[in-house]
């Protein structure tokens, strides 16, 4: 079914927001129109929610968290950053293996396969991930999705 993504975004921050329990303040942006497009709900859902999930738990109490939904041609572009923990470079690289955990992140609970299924997920879309991270300063990590995407084969 379309799906307004923008609208969409909106009721995913309200979620996290209300998960977090007045311990995080996440600032949902939007910039740029989009029409109903064609998304797997579920895939975004899935993608966007394991995404802030991190950005609140590796933050500390009654920080900002930055979620932007912008257009570039026929993708959206979703960002979320957080004043967090950062990851260390020499493990950046690895978290998208199943089971992966930073070494700074391990007196905090976790699979370490959150980050797994969004890459499967944002691949299963045709999209890309990007992540920019440092220790003791932040994270932003960034996925381009295609709008309308056709479901072609390579
Ligand atoms: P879960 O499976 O419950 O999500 P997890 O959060 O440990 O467990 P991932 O979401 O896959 O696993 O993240 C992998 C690792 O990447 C984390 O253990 C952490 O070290 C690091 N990480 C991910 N997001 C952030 C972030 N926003 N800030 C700091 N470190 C992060
Ligand atoms: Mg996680």
């Amino acid at each position: 079914a379309p799906l307004n993504l923008i609208s969409f975004c909106q009721e995913i921050t309200e979620v996290m927001q209300m998960k977090a329990a007045g311990q995080k303040n996440i600032i949902f942006n939007n910039a740029g129109e989009c029409n109903l497009i064609y998304m797997d709900e579920e895939l975004i859902y899935c993608i966007l929610t394991n995404l802030i999930s991190n950005a609140v738990k590796y933050s500390p109490p009654q920080s900002n968290i930055w979620f932007n939904l912008t257009f570039e041609g026929d993708m959206a572009i979703f960002q979320v950053k957080d004043e967090g923990i950062g990851i260390p470079e020499t493990d950046q690289v690895n978290l998208f293996q199943t089971f992966y955990r930073a070494s700074n992140a391990r007196r905090i609970q976790g699979t370490g396969l959150g980050l797994a299924m969004v890459k499967k997920c944002v691949d299963l879309h045709g999209g890309e991930i990007n992540l920019e991270s440092q220790q003791d300063v932040g994270t932003t990590v960034i996925v381009k999705l295609p709008l309308n995407y056709s479901g072609k084969s390579e």
